[in-house]
């Protein structure tokens, strides 16, 4: 079994039970799961890979607008199956080319998009550790 860090953005807060619904249908198993308001240095450090992008100072706002749910996600192949059910980054282009997924159903934008997921074990380790610290010494 797979893990991956699945985050709920501010835009889509109040979809969370549709979210989770998706979640269930697809035989994810939701592991940990926390409701938090990122401070805008948390959403730098979240998105650090994306600090000289034009976009950065617009993406690190909106994650720190309101609260997030971060979960962990345990099931088969969990980094891909969470990264299609949210479907295309940009909204609009989930709208024409995937309209099940969770970003065409509930994301406003290529920026608000409702929902994050890591791209690789490696990030879906340093994303969980972001949001579940484990105990020092572990
Ligand atoms: P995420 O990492 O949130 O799952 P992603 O992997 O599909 O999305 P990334 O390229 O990692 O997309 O970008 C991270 C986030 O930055 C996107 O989810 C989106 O909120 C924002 N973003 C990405 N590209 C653009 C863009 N061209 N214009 C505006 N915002 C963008």
């Amino acid at each position: 079994k797979e893990r991956t860090l699945a985050m709920v953005k501010p835009d889509a807060l109040s979809r969370l039970g549709d979210i989770l619904e998706t979640i269930h249908a697809a035989k994810l198993i939701v592991i940990k799961a926390k409701m938090t308001t990122l401070t805008l240095s948390q959403a730098s450090d979240f998105y650090m890979e994306h600090q000289s992008k034009p976009f950065f100072s617009n993406l690190v706002q909106f994650m720190s607008s309101g609260p997030v749910v971060a979960m962990e996600l345990m099931g088969d192949e969990a980094i891909g199956a969470w990264r299609r059910l949210l479907g295309p980054t940009d909204s609009a282009t989930a709208r024409q080319e995937a309209q099940d997924s969770v970003r065409a159903r509930f994301g406003t934008d290529g920026t608000q998009n409702a929902g994050h997921g890591s791209d690789s074990v490696a990030s879906a380790a340093r994303e969980v550790e972001f949001f579940f610290p484990s105990t020092a010494g572990h």
